[in-house]
């Protein structure tokens, strides 16, 4: 068993729009296909990763470092006591010779090879991800259906409150019960005035969530808050920088709604450091971790096992992305759901073309790996990728 090559391709990521911080016409997505020696119904098994949005493609990093070193390895190091691929020996391997701290690109770019990795895994297992996770990793069995919220509400040149409403209401009649929307990137009154509009468009059943990618300093996240609490909010979202971890624990002494934050984030000892320092409570607040920014599942285990040995239980985690990894991974592991962005961010956002979203919950497939595959505008890329 050995892996016996790896592609990377560069690729744009179209999705118009903007949220407070940035615009997406400019974002690229790496896509990576690790191919084994093994072969399934006549033909060699292909592992495949790709980053999540919101940060870009890892071309350089993978070419010039991350997939040499993996290719340069005695094949026998990445595999465990029965002769199969180890994700954790994987990623000893990718992270040798690197120093602690500094985590930006880097974990994205090893994230992408871990999900390819385990694609592959689960693909020579035979089994759905999130079957193998569970087995491995959790209650046994997976969840066989995850709570999805629909992240949109963005801001476009043009987009007036009846094109909010009417995106927002359209999420509700694709099958969610939570919609999420961005704030920020308007002066609070006329925040105030898209806030008012959407909850006045939305079914009593359905909740808003909002989310500020992290634009703001402390005086300005305290004012949203103060205005963010005259209204039934699901979550107040990124509120303030990341790593700011006082603004955090100021504003969750003064708000009492929930905060979530964590998407960026790509370290356990970054999510660690949030939960010593930054307030949160772990009743309320929610954790959004994206384990394919941030190295992968083999990363995020920890941050799982950081959280429980800090009093979090995984219930708490909703992985930012919209993809298939973090949905899961949300499945096998037992987290409390999966961000999922209906229309934007294709053709690598979104789930399995069969399963819709029905009362906000959507199902996940039975055929072996991510079930990448499944999905008919992605399919394609990844064909080619290995043609
Ligand atoms: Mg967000």
């Amino acid at each position: 068993m050995r892996i016996v090559e790896v592609r990377e391709k560069t690729l744009p990521l179209s999705s118009p729009g903007q949220n407070a911080v940035i615009d997406f016409s400019e974002m690229t997505v790496s896509v990576v296909a690790l191919i084994t020696d093994q072969v399934r119904g006549g033909r060699p098994v292909v592992g495949f990763g790709f980053n999540s949005n919101g940060r870009y493609g890892q071309g350089g990093l993978l070419r010039e470092r991350f997939i040499p070193r993996l290719l340069r390895a005695d094949p026998q190091v990445l595999l465990d006591e029965a002769g199969r691929l180890d994700p954790g020996r994987i990623w000893g391997v990718l992270m040798r010779n690197e120093k602690p701290g500094g985590h930006g690109d880097r974990a994205v770019a090893v994230g992408i090879l871990d999900m390819a990795a385990l694609d592959a895994l689960a693909k020579l297992e035979e089994m759905p991800l999130n079957r193998l996770l569970a087995e491995r990793h959790g209650a046994g069995a997976p969840a066989d259906r995850v709570w999805v919220y629909a992240a949109g509400g963005y801001y476009y040149p043009g987009k007036d409150l009846d094109k909010l409403r009417a995106e927002m209401r359209g999420y509700v009649d694709l099958g969610y019960t939570t919609v999420k929307m961005k704030i920020g990137g308007a002066p609070l009154a006329e925040d105030r005035q898209r806030i008012e509009a959407v909850l006045g468009a939305l079914p009593p059943s359905t909740a808003l969530a909002v989310d500020a990618n992290g634009r703001f300093d402390l005086e300005r996240a305290l004012a949203y808050g103060e205005m963010l609490s005259d209204y039934n909010i699901y979550w107040y979202e990124e509120p303030c920088d990341p790593l700011d971890f006082e603004t955090h624990a100021v504003l969750a002494r003064r708000y009492s709604g929930r905060i979530a934050t964590g998407e960026n984030l790509l370290s356990t000892v970054d999510a660690r450091n949030l939960i010593r320092y930054a307030g949160l409570r772990p009743d309320r607040d929610v954790l959004q971790m994206d384990p394919a920014l941030s190295y992968g599942l083999v990363e995020y285990l920890r941050t799982l096992d950081m959280l429980r040995a800090s009093g979090w239980s995984p219930r708490q985690c909703v992985p930012h992305g919209g993809h298939q990894l973090s949905l899961g991974i949300a499945s096998g592991l037992g987290l409390a759901g999966s961000e999922s962005y209906p229309g934007v961010f294709e053709p690598f956002g979104g789930f399995a073309d069969e399963y819709p979203v029905q009362d906000g919950y959507v199902r996940l497939p039975s055929s072996p790996g991510i079930g990448l595959e499944e999905k008919a505008v992605l399919y394609p890329i990844l064909r080619d990728l290995i043609a």
